[in-house]
């Protein structure tokens, strides 16, 4: 049996870099069959075809079939990952509430296809921003879907923080472990070292070593750094990370299908952990164990960490009720 994968936007530019790595056997293993149906808004679908006339010319032997369609109903029909990437950007002169509004538009009907179409063993990795608030959407369009379904990605922002540790450390970023990212996929999400290691030593006191006075490098450098890196990436590059988004894709969502063996970061539906208000989709610390994200439990915050959370979670709780004064939740 193939495993059938939706990707949403396909035709986009992290479609195009998630594709033939997934048909390369890079998300579920090398010994798994995939059937792939991109789907697209109308204008996307021209992108989307070449796509798919590019993986036929890759003659994967995982790939069974490719699907390229505009419909939901034929898109979600009988997946059981699907990968959300497609979103409404920000345009000139829109609003947050514009953004959010737009965005439950395609996010709401998506959760409702998923509830009729999808096998019932869907898992959905949303990609799309603002990504914490489109999965609490969809999920709570999804009805008869369990809310641990769906999960939003801040893997991307655990690499650059681990990415950046290792730079400061000298240190393999293979050798640096446990950097969850609590709260929001946004600015104001909390790339937190308090329980990291760096080859099993802890990384405050590495970095004691290196930077001088620790708090102030996590406030003025990495949290700042880690949070920014998009717009980095943008002036150096000229256009969005796109490579660096698909892997951390992928890596989400092979950890979610195979487990992990230590902690990673997910935006899960909360249920109360950490003082989350229940039923927010924030990142945590997690585990996946038999398929299913387990929120790290019982770690101990300072005061500065619990204010970190607390101001980003405030931010989730914000879109939240955006969203709930647009009659959407
Ligand atoms: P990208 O493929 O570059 O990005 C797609 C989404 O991923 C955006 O919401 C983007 O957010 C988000 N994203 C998450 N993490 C990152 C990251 N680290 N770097 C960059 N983006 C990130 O966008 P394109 O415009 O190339 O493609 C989008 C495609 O989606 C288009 O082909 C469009 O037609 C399609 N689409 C499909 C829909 C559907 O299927 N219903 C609905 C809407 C669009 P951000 O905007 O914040 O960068």
């Amino acid at each position: 049996m193939a495993t059938t994968i939706t990707i949403t936007g396909a035709g986009g530019q992290i479609g195009y870099a998630l594709l033939f790595r997934i048909a390369a056997g890079d998300m579920l293993g090398h010994g798994e069959k995939v059937r792939l149906r991109l789907l697209e808004i109308p204008q996307g679908l021209k992108g989307a075809e070449g796509a798919a006339l590019e993986l036929q010319d890759g003659a994967f032997d995982l790939l069974e079939s490719v699907e390229v369609t505009d419909d939901a109903a034929t898109g979600f029909d009988g997946c059981n990952v699907a990968l959300l990437v497609g979103a409404r950007p920000r345009g000139p002169g829109m609003e947050r509430g514009d953004l959010l509004a737009a965005n439950a538009g395609i996010f709401g009907p998506q959760g409702r296809a998923i509830a009729d179409r999808a096998a019932s063993d869907v898992r959905v990795t949303v990609v799309g921003n603002p990504a914490n608030t489109n999965a609490l959407i969809a999920a709570a369009s999804a009805d008869g879907v369990p809310a641990d379904r769906f999960s939003a990605l801040t893997r991307l922002d655990e690499n650059r923080a681990r990415a950046q540790l290792a730079a400061v450390l000298d240190a393999p970023v293979a050798s640096i472990r446990r950097v969850p990212i609590w709260g929001n996929h946004s600015a104001t999400q909390f790339p937190d070292v308090t329980h990291a290691t760096v080859e099993g030593r802890p990384v405050l006191d590495a970095l004691a070593e290196r930077v001088g006075d620790v708090r102030t490098w996590l406030e003025g450098t990495f949290i700042p750094r880690v949070a920014k890196r998009g717009a980095e990436i943008i002036e150096v590059r000229g256009s969005s990370s796109v490579a660096s988004a698909a892997n951390a894709t992928i890596e989400h969502t092979r950890d979610w299908v195979a487990g992990t063996s230590d902690w990673t970061s997910a935006g899960v539906v909360s249920r109360g952990e950490y003082g989350v208000p229940e039923g927010l989709v924030s990142s945590f610390p997690v585990r996946s164990v038999d398929g299913q994200w387990q929120i790290v439990e019982g770690l101990e915050l300072d005061e500065w960490a619990r204010g970190r959370i607390d101001a980003s979670v405030a931010e989730l709780v914000d879109e939240r009720d955006t969203v709930r004064a647009l009659g959407v939740l």
